[in-house]
């Protein structure tokens, strides 16, 4: 049985009237960039997650990048982020002229481990930017905690958690602001790029309207240095179509994480993902780790079961940071996570039947190896 990592088009052929329905609402009205479809999503976003204001942009990375100009975060300042987690959120503080300055994972979890977080605090940081990832949220209970008692300010990157949930609250709600994205294939994605800033701040929600329109509100009456990141109406349109299935679709997923977290249990080098008491995940990802992690990818490729690694290069080993100093050890929790996890297939349009496939070929790999190693 074939399992591929991931399938856009059921998406399509589950919901194909209502996105069929907002293509042509949005030809017929010929209009394209901010107007009734955008504005209609903002507010049926910010609803759902619980905030006053969501705030439509270009995609993810712009939207934390917004954030941070809008606060005047720049050159001398530094942005606390995850040393294990994608570049973008890293990518955010490095196009404002700011500085990343990593904190390492709990490895359970694969979330910034709050308790690190006061020790890397200076008079020069402004905010703590901490991923909510593969769907789970960070204890954001422990980084308010901290955020509080030294005044700064908490950026939620939510790119991979809509939906998810910390002691009951959405995420995009648990800071004081967050970027979202809306990249095809997160829980919610559009049908390209597209991200939002959610926040309960008047005056930041604002500013980020400006700033994502060249910096006005009024056409050519420019207030601030803005740039050019619009979410479309035609992705507005689709996002509108696919919000309402979003809780299916997760409750979906959380179904096929069960179903993972029993039939792995018990294998020999193979760490399943934790879950907190506090924490409801999406599984955007379901991430395995293993010391023999290329041996057990390429065992499941040879299956038919698609994977992905996420990440294999940790940010401070990125060709892209080669000028800022980091070196081989300086994060070795991020650098261990990156040589181990491997993100297994799931996803709201997996079968049951797909999953159990995906854990016979890994029991096998397992119990393949434990042989050898027996010898
Ligand atoms: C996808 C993603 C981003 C970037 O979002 P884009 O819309 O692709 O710019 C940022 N952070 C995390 C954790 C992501 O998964």
């Amino acid at each position: 049985m074939k399992v591929p990592i991931l399938e856009l088009k059921p998406a399509y052929d589950e919901l194909r009237s209502e996105l069929d329905a907002a293509y042509h609402r949005v030809m017929e009205s010929g209009w394209l960039l901010l107007g009734k479809e955008l504005e209609a999503f903002e507010a049926e976003y910010a609803a759902s997650v619980g905030v006053k204001h969501c705030v439509g942009v270009a995609n993810g990375l712009e939207a934390m990048q917004l954030v941070l100009m809008a606060l005047g975060v720049g050159p001398g300042d530094e942005v606390i982020v995850p040393s294990h987690g994608y570049i973008a959120t890293w990518l955010a503080v490095t196009h404002v002229g700011a500085k990343p300055v990593p904190c390492e994972p709990e490895v359970t979890t694969f979330n910034l481990d709050s308790d690190r977080l006061a020790a890397l605090i200076t008079p020069r940081t402004k905010v703590i930017l901490p991923i909510h990832l593969y769907g789970q949220t960070a204890e954001m209970d422990a980084i308010n905690a901290v955020a509080a008692q030294h005044g700064l300010f908490v950026l939620e990157d939510a790119a991979q958690s809509h939906g998810a949930r910390c002691r009951g609250r959405a995420a995009g709600s648990l800071g004081h602001a967050a970027g979202v994205s809306f990249y095809p294939s997160k829980n919610l994605g559009a049908m390209a790029d597209a991200g939002a800033v959610t926040t309960n701040d008047d005056a930041l929600a604002d500013k980020v309207r400006h700033l994502r329109n060249y910096g006005s509100k009024v056409r050519y009456h420019n207030e601030y240095l803005g740039m050019n990141s619009r979410m479309s109406e035609l992705q507005a349109a689709f996002l509108r179509a696919k919000l309402p299935r979003l809780e299916e679709w997760n409750a979906r997923r959380v179904t096929l994480a069960a179903r993972y977290q029993i039939q792995l249990a018990g294998l020999a080098d193979l760490r399943l993902p934790q879950v907190p008491t506090w924490a409801s995940p999406v599984w955007h990802l379901f991430v395995v780790r293993s010391s023999r992690r290329d041996a057990l990818q390429k065992h499941l490729a040879a299956l038919g079961v698609g994977t992905v690694i996420h990440y294999p290069i940790p940010p401070h080993l990125s060709h892209a940071y080669a000028g800022y100093g980091w070196k081989k050890g300086d994060f070795p929790l991020a650098e261990t996570l990156a040589d181990e996890v491997l993100s297994l297939p799931i996803g709201p349009h997996h079968t049951p039947g797909q999953i159990d496939a995906v854990c016979a070929a890994i029991r096998s790999f397992c119990q393949d190896s434990s042989h050898l190693l027996s010898k």
